[in-house]
This record gives structure tokens, sequence and C-alpha cells, in this order.
């Protein structure tokens, strides 16, 4: 384990779980428990538990479970020991040197952000300076004041090869911590070089305040690439980041507007729509989605009209909705983005635009009846077809026939018609599921797909009865050292509960609380299934001693019968006819002691 017991113990100590989770989600008393809607996945009513007893978190819907570390893992994207490290801050307690844990070469997160923020100062130090003169000509052309500039830490990355890697070498970052952070390389020369030159630098700033990368725009229109972002480094995702989040998470709006780059959402910003924030790259990633599920109900996408544009409005429609965050679409008719409509129309303007949005249900009716000619008859009728298959996987009666009516107008077929046509695809879509469900649940049944515990198709019985012994361990440690003698990493049948059983031993010898996230040692899914036993005990009143016992006497029963079971594939037919035959002479001996 990479980090000492006691510095563990501390940070668990001083980062309360239920006050931990309660920043991210609405908690309220259940029982000695609280529950509240799952961040890891979309719900209406809350399935999401926290167990302060044991001080670890179980969904009961979609199963994810952990521990205070595991949760920072989830939520903030970080590895095991960046998020030990988040926790350790959060509450001020110094970091452990964890030794041999971390390879020597491996640049620390902490360290790259402290450099990309010393990057960000040098820049904002450049943009009011007299060489940042054509940048800031540049900045008022596009309407942004110095409050704005401020605002967002917006910056000007010198026309120089490399002003700034002389800058944060004397301010004593190294170059592999300067290569590691993005923000230089290694020349053929062997000398370090800027990546960002003579550009508008936008700091990506994370909705802590963390300074992470940069979104540099060129000032000069002849450079090849409009754009340089920071791509993936120990500190930033590219996936799991939006732009403006850090500011936009404080507007009352409850909405977001999605718009395609930094520069959109500043101006944005700038013309009084605090809750403008952008995706570097064009379309929304799952991760995305969840963050922004965090901060908002409904999203405003503005995306460019072309083909990119539309196939990104889409899959945000999808992803958005599979978080349960309403889209609602832009239509800037021939303005290629928000910031000219604003120059050209103001932002009362476009604040109608906002009010005029069209919903999902529309965008898409509208998408699908723009790819055929509705004055052909035969077209007409496959635009219709698709349409109702749309309209028909739509949850919801009131919303299928709010659908109707718009194919209605759309095709010209009469409302009943169209309504007709939806329900007979509402049905067909459902039988279709209602088969699909059958079908996993036998298989669930089963053990089919049960990736972590691998030997459960095998093993039922087995792995439900060591799923109680360890959650009645994982609740009360205290208890292992009355059966102490009885169980042993013998006693288990699958691998995977062996493996647990062999990780928490060392707790339960002490019968001391048990740390889930223990070392980094289980992947995500496997901590949440052992986070789940530990639920499934919680949830139950009976964790004594003498029902402990019972199972451990119930797996010796499963134990023995598997062995046997082994026993006989292994010596096949013969040892089954020896077997009979045994049988039979033990029938004799018995009754001639009777006779
Ligand atoms: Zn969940």
């Amino acid at each position: 384990m990479a980090f000492s017991q006691r510095f563990i113990e501390e940070i668990k100590d001083r980062n309360d779980i239920v006050e931990l989770i309660s920043k991210y989600v609405a908690l309220k008393r259940a029982g000695s428990n609280m529950s509240g809607l799952c961040p890891f996945h979309n719900e209406k009513t809350p399935s999401f538990t926290v167990f302060p007893k044991t001080r670890s978190y179980y969904c009961f819907g979609c199963g994810a479970g952990g521990d205070a570390v595991s949760f920072v893992m989830g939520l903030e994207g970080l590895g095991y020991r960046d998020a030990v490290e988040y926790l350790a801050n959060r509450a001020g307690i110094p970091m452990e040197d964890e030794g041999e844990a971390r390879p020597r070469d491996e640049v620390r997160r902490d360290r790259v952000i402290a450099a990309t923020t010393e990057a960000a100062r040098f820049f904002y130090t450049a943009l009011v300076s007299p060489q940042g003169a054509s940048a800031r000509e540049y900045l008022e052309k596009r309407g942004l004041d110095s409050l704005t500039v401020r605002r967002f830490g917006i910056g000007y990355a010198p026309d120089s090869w490399d002003s700034l890697a002389r800058h944060l070498t004397s301010k004593g970052f190294t170059p592999k911590e300067l290569e590691a952070a993005f923000l230089c390389r290694t020349g053929k020369n062997g000398k370090l070089y800027d990546i960002f030159r003579n550009r508008i630098a936008f700091p990506l700033i994370d909705p802590s305040g963390a300074v992470l990368g940069f979104s540099a725009r060129r000032l000069n229109e002849a450079d090849e690439r409009k754009y340089v972002n920071t791509s993936d480094t120990p500190a930033f995702k590219k996936s799991k980041f939006v732009f403006g989040l850090n500011i936009a998470k404080n507007s009352q709006e409850g909405s977001l507007i999605m718009c395609e780059g930094c520069m959109d959402a500043v101006a944005l910003h700038q013309a009084g729509f605090s809750n403008a924030v952008a995706t570097l790259g064009t379309a929304i990633t799952s991760e995305q989605a969840r963050l922004i599920a965090r901060s908002a109900s409904t999203v405003y996408l503005c995306y460019d009209s072309d083909n990119a544009g539309k196939s990104a409005t889409l899959k945000g429609i999808r992803l958005l909705g599979e978080v349960g965050v309403n889209s609602r679409i832009l239509n800037l008719g021939e303005v290629k983005d928000p910031d000219e409509y604003i120059k050209k129309y103001g932002a009362s303007a476009f604040k109608r635009v906002l009010a005029d949005s069209s919903g999902q249900i529309d965008y898409r009716l509208k998408e699908i009846a723009a790819n055929f000619n509705l004055s052909i008859p035969e077209e007409k009728l496959r635009a219709f077809d698709r349409m109702c298959e749309y309209a028909g996987s739509r949850q919801g009666r009131a919303e299928r026939e709010i659908c109707a009516a718009r194919i209605s107008e759309l095709t010209g077929v009469s409302f009943t018609a169209a309504a007709e046509g939806v329900e007979r695809k509402a049905h067909l879509a459902s039988r279709k599921t209602v088969k699909e469900q059958e079908t996993k649940g036998i298989q669930e049944a089963l053990g089919f797909g049960d990736k972590v515990n691998r030997d459960r198709v095998r093993l039922p019985a087995a792995t439900m009865i060591e799923e109680r012994v360890l959650g009645i361990l994982l609740v009360r440690p205290e208890l292992y050292s009355t059966v102490s003698a009885t169980l042993t990493e013998d006693s288990f049948l699958t691998d995977f509960n062996r493996k647990v059983f062999a990780l928490f031993r060392e707790d339960l010898e002490a019968g001391r609380e048990i740390t889930l996230s223990k070392g980094g040692a289980l992947t995500p899914e496997e901590l949440s299934r052992v986070a789940g036993m530990q639920a499934a005990r919680l949830s139950v009143q009976d964790n004594s001693a003498d029902s402990l016992a019972a199972y451990i006497k119930s797996l010796e029963r499963e134990k023995m019968k598997a062995d046997y079971d082994a026993d006989i594939s292994a010596r096949g037919v013969a040892a089954l006819e020896e077997y009979i035959a045994k049988l039979k002479k033990d029938k004799k001996s018995e009754d001639g002691n009777n006779g």
C-alpha cells in the first residue's frame, strides 16, 4: 500500500463523507443513512445512499459504490493517488511521501497545475504590457472590456520562441514538468521552446478554480492552426472539461448556453449571458454531459449550422437526454455564431432567440423531414414512417400526442392517422424492450454478464453466501475474531471473493474499520461490488455473530458439494461405478448386521 494506515485514517477523519458528498448531491436523511439522486446515473427517485456508519456510499440503482476516495476519483476524474491528494488538500493535511509508489520520472498533477497557473500569470502580464498591443487591439475589436478579460484571466502568449520557457525555468520548473504540462517542447537542438506563440490565451479553469491548461487562438490569420489547445496532461482531460463552467455554475439561470468555442462563450458573457460555456472541439462527451447535469437542467445548444454542427447537436441531445438534461436548439438563421448575432442584432434579440428555441422533439422531426423530398408521395410516406418511429420511442402518451400533432403539420397527414402511426410504433418498441428485458433478467439470474465475479454463473449459491459473509465482516470487522479459526482464504469458492477477503484481512484481523478504496487495489467496478455487499448488510437488521457463523457453515457445505462434484467429474464413470458398488456393499453389510 502506498500510504500509511495513519495517513489514510486522517484523510477519512478530516473529510466527513456526508459533508463531502453534499457538495455534489443534495442529501436527505433516510433513517440512519442519507439518500439523494445518484450523480453516476440519471434518476428521478433517489437510490443513492450514503452510510455514515461505514463511511461509504452505494447506489441501489446503478451499483456504483465506494468511499470518499473513490467518490472523488469518479466525480473529479482523478486517479487513486490524485484523489487522495485532493482530499488531503481539502482538509489541509500535508501529503505523505509515498516512497516508491510513484515512478520517479512521473510528473505530479500539482506541479502541472502550478506551472500552468504561473503561465497564466505570465500571459496576463504580457497582455497588459507594451508587447501585448496587437492582442489588446484584437480583444477590443471583439468587444471584450477589461473586466471580462480579467474575469476569464485572458492573456497573451508572446511572439517569441522561449520567453515562457525561460520564465518558468527561472521559477524552478524542470523541462520535464513543462513538457508534461503541455507548455513547452524540447527541440532537435535540445533547447526548450514554447508551444503557445503569438496567440490569445484563454485559461482552462475547472469549477474548483484550478488552471489546467489553455485554449489559444491565433492572432496572425496566416498561422496554420486557428486554435491550439492543451492536450491531455496529468491534470487535464479534454473529454471531461467544460470551458466557462467555473463562472456559469454560479449563474442563477438553471440553464447553460453551449457554444462551439471559447471565444463565443466569452463574447456571450460580455453581452450579459453569464451561463455560456463551451467544449473544446465540437461534440459533447458523456463525461461532459454528466458534469453539465450537476449545474443545469436545460442546455441551449448553439452550434454552427454545417454538417459537423448538426451531428454535434444530435449527439448532444442524446447524451444530455441520458443524464436527464433537456436540450433546446438555437436557430440563428443566416448568422454564423452567437457573437456575430449579438453584434448585428443586440443582446435582447439574442434573448428572443433563446425564448424561441425549439425543443429537441421539434428539432428531431424537422431533421427527419429535411432528409426527404416531401412533394413525392413515396418519400413522404417514408419520412412519415421515420417520424412515427422517433415519436413512438418517446416515453409518455402526452409527449407522443404532441409529436403526432407536429408530424401532422409537417407532412399534411391527418392528426388521427399520425396519432395511430405513432402509437403503433410505440407498441412495437415496448414489445421489443419487454422481450429484451426478459432475456436480460434470465441471463442475470444465471450469473451471465457478471464481469466482476466470473464464477457466479458456475456457483450462484456459493457466491451469494460468500457475499453475505463478506458483507457482515465489512460492516462489523470486530466479528472476525470470533470466526478466524474457521474462515480462511480456502473457505471461498470464487476467485473474486477470495481476493476481496485477502485484501481486507489485515483490517479484519485488527478489527478496524474497512477502507474500501484500499491502496487503489480494486477497479471501480470491483470496488462498487464490495460496497454493494456492505450496503446489502447495512439495509438488514441481522448482522449478528450467530448469523455470520451460520453463513460460514452453509459455505462449508457448498465447498464440500463442489469438491465432491469436482472429484466425480475428475475420476469419471469408473469412479461412479466404484461409488455405486461401495453403496451396495455398505447396504449388504448393514443388512447382514441386522440379520
Ligand atoms: Zn446510480
